[in-house]
């Protein structure tokens, strides 16, 4: 979660956290007026010289070190004892964030131009040009209306309320129920009540955003916002653009098929009337209010027989009498079983493990480096419980980054990409194997489920990891036409309709109205959030998976791998990890996986022996969705 602005990227640098794909929405949205940027070459203190960059460049990075330093206090403080108080003085340093923000990157823009700039100065230029997510034009009031609506549309959708029965249902309470109802009745209510209340008032606020920060983004040297975005991953928007592509060719198979049988189980469970056996899936059963991964319903996919794994990790946590602060030293055994340092000791004294009983905290787990050294906190509301031990270890994975590059100068503390933070934590929660679960002794030897639960074992896992894909993809899609002006604002909706039957094979469970604006019902939406970073993320933990697996020597089957106690592993973790954002993530990527190109290979062979049962399973069925 990032908590210091919604409009600069860089505040957040220090709180480097997860606003992963299933993130809760954050209610409360607190406004940062942005400043009007100014803009004449008079403006700059240092000359348009290769030099005077150089030293605009260390001026910036000594001051956002020492400004990220107590901003992250407040922003801490802010998240774990929330008041009136802590408030104020979180956006008060928000706001002056937000403000140098625009200021350097319209300043970098210019220095950017300079002739002969030495390597890391063009890099860091390149990056603060690039680090707001949405940038104010300079005319007079539009950094103000910007801000103002970006503002309102996150309130809007903090606010938000889906109704049931003609009672309101606040969103948290919505999502739950979306994973736990089986009435198609009340599923089809709750989800257009939603996208009803929710999306259709932003739309036009929505639209007018776009335009302003279009503005913006052409001052800058970016033909648009989505451009911009698009620009931040060493290659050339078009290139991002066609390896996004290529990754989800690699994928579509294996979704086709799991698409595939899973209707067929729907169509079983719910009959024709509801769930027609040919189509695509309606939006509402997915056990998801997005459609965007279908855990929830696994009770109603599970195959006969291998479904139960014969073991249960809550119930082993308790069984061990495994605490919630016992869970996070298992989670940093990992890490230094890899040979990594143990945490420091203020790490256990400073965390939020647990929900405090006397004031309001923001659970949302989320990682930090306070100091931008060693002040490490991982900020959670921990139960004693399966999800939350996996969570444990993917934050501990920022925490690790976060240390390993803390060499780095400021505008390089981060990750390579941003798909990579996501992906580091992941890639080690998915070592939590039956297997890692004896060595750690959790889990008796002879406990461990034979072969023929492996399907199980794997559909449940697919259910996120894959089902994901898709509309990890469409989401910046959809945004990427937005922002080229290829989807005007009357096709708003029906291109993300459109989407989202192309790539996911999913239809809204009613027909939607020419008002309707069903992004807006998405949290990264109005929060104006990227998303291509967790479509990346999937992909990219399998990748790093595949490649520790490899160096662990591993011949089995890839799902079965954990590198748990590998030196070598740590080792070269450590080294990527240490390149922060120095270099392009190809380097990165090379050092740890000895290739410079993303792929979904690893992710698939992970995957294979689910997809050889998913063909079986779906023989003579009519597959695809397009009649
Ligand atoms: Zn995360």
């Amino acid at each position: 979660m990032k908590r210091l602005s919604a409009t600069i990227s860089l505040a957040a640098l220090a709180l480097a956290g997860c606003t992963t794909a299933s993130d809760a929405p954050v209610a409360r949205a607190s406004a940062e007026p942005v400043p009007e940027p100014l803009l004449a070459d008079a403006d700059l203190e240092h000359p348009l010289t290769p030099a005077g960059a150089k030293a605009f460049v260390e001026e910036v990075e000594a001051e956002f070190l020492e400004l990220s330093d107590i901003a992250g206090r407040a922003a801490w403080i802010n998240s774990t004892y929330i008041l009136d108080d802590s408030d104020r003085l979180s956006a008060y340093f928000g706001t002056i964030f937000t403000e140098k923000g625009v200021e350097y990157a319209s300043k970098a823009a210019k220095y950017a131009e300079v002739e002969g700039l030495d390597y890391d100065t063009a890099r860091k230029l390149d990056i603060l040009r690039g680090s707001l997510t949405l940038a104010a034009p300079s005319r007079d009031g539009a950094a103000k209306e910007l801000n103002e609506i970006a503002t309102k549309l996150q309130s809007m959708y903090g606010k938000g309320k889906a109704e049931l029965d003609g009672k309101e249902v606040p969103g948290v309470d919505a999502e739950e129920m979306m994973a736990t109802l089986r009435d198609p009745a009340k599923l089809k209510q709750l989800w257009t009540s939603w996208h009803d209340n929710v999306g259709k008032p932003m739309k036009d606020d929505y639209a007018r955003m776009v335009a302003i920060a279009n503005e913006g983004a052409r001052e800058l040297g970016y033909a648009d916002t989505g451009n911009m975005w698009r620009s931040q991953y060493d290659m050339t928007p078009q290139e991002f653009s066609a390896m996004y592509d290529r990754l989800w060719a690699e994928t579509k198979p294996l979704y086709d098929d799991l698409h595939c049988y899973v209707r067929s189980e729907l169509n079983e469970f719910y009959g024709d009337d509801v769930q027609p056996a040919n189509g695509p899936i309606r939006a509402d059963l997915l056990g998801n209010m997005w459609a965007q991964e279908w855990g929830a319903i696994y009770d109603i996919v599970a195959p006969e027989g291998a479904g139960d794994l014969g073991y249960n990790l809550t119930d082993l946590l308790i069984a061990n009498d495994v605490d919630e602060v016992e869970m996070v030293r298992i989670g940093e055994r990992f890490y230094t079983s890899l040979g990594l340092d143990p945490l420091p000791e203020s790490f256990w004294e400073k965390s939020q493990f647990i929900k405090p009983q006397d004031r309001e905290v923001v659970c949302h787990a989320s990682a930090w480096n306070v100091d931008n050294v060693d002040d490490l906190r991982i900020k959670m509301c921990i139960k004693r419980n399966e999800a939350d031990f996996v969570t444990i270890h993917h934050e501990l994975g920022h925490n690790y980054y976060q240390r390993a590059y803390n060499q780095q100068p400021y505008l390089y503390l981060n990750g390579a990409n941003d798909g990579f933070h996501e992906a580091i934590g992941d890639f080690v929660a998915l070592s939590v194997t039956p297997e890692y679960l004896v060595q750690i002794g959790l889990l008796d030897a002879d406990k461990v489920p034979s072969a023929d639960k492996d399907i199980g074992l794997l559909l449940s896992q697919a259910m996120d990891k894959v089902a994901f894909l898709p509309f990890g993809l469409l989401v910046d899609k959809w945004r990427w036409g937005v922002f080229d002006g290829s989807t005007p604002p009357a096709q708003y909706n029906d291109s993300w309709v459109g989407l989202k039957q192309q790539y996911q094979g999913i239809v809204p469970p009613v027909p939607r109205g020419p008002d309707a604006f069903d992004p807006g019902a998405k949290y990264h939406i109005p929060g104006n959030t990227p998303y291509a970073r967790y479509f990346l993320a999937r992909i990219l933990q399998f990748q790093f998976y595949k490649a520790a697996c490899d160096m662990a020597g591993w011949d089995g089957p890839l799902h079965r791998c954990s590198f748990y106690g590998n030196k070598e592993v740590g080792q070269r973790l450590n080294a990527m990890l240490e390149m922060g954002a120095s270099k392009p993530w190809p380097d990165a990527l090379e050092s740890f996986t000895g290739t410079r190109q993303m792929t979904a290979k690893p992710m698939v062979e992970y995957f294979a022996p689910l997809h050889t049962w998913l063909k079986e399973q779906n023989q003579g069925k009519n597959c695809g969705w397009n009649s």
